[in-house]
């Protein structure tokens, strides 16, 4: 491999060989080398990205199970027939799935809310 085959993350910096991201743990724009070493080097929060990238994954696991918690009591208060009660939780399981654990852009999203969230933390 010649060097300016090698690629980075476009997010924590780390270099990598798809468009996976190990550290990130999800798929992260590519940076080539030649723009890497122009972007990345005047970050200094790489080190609080690099640890977002750990903390992200619990956070939205904890999203998603709040989520069909939340659909699973709706569901069952609803007047409709049990099976119907199964098919809905099951599209809604499935979907709430793709939305906090396979869709990058709510992901960035819910890091974001995350984040404020923090701050809101740290202020009372
Ligand atoms: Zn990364």
């Amino acid at each position: 491999m010649i060097e300016s085959d090698k690629i980075f993350c476009a997010e924590c910096g780390v270099e990598k060989t798809s468009k996976f991201c190990d550290r990130c743990k999800k798929e992260t724009p590519n940076l080539f080398k030649k723009n890497f070493e122009v972007k990345i080097q005047p970050k200094p929060s790489l080190e609080k990205q690099i640890k977002r990238g750990e903390t992200s994954w619990n956070w939205f696991w904890f999203i998603f199970v709040s989520l069909i918690s939340i659909f699973s009591f709706i569901i069952d208060i609803l007047p409709i027939l049990w099976s119907w009660k199964i098919f809905i939780f099951v599209i809604i399981t499935a979907f709430l799935f793709w939305l906090c654990i396979l869709n990058t852009k709510f992901q960035n999203k819910l890091a974001g809310f995350k984040m404020k969230l923090e701050e809101t933390w740290r202020k009372i």
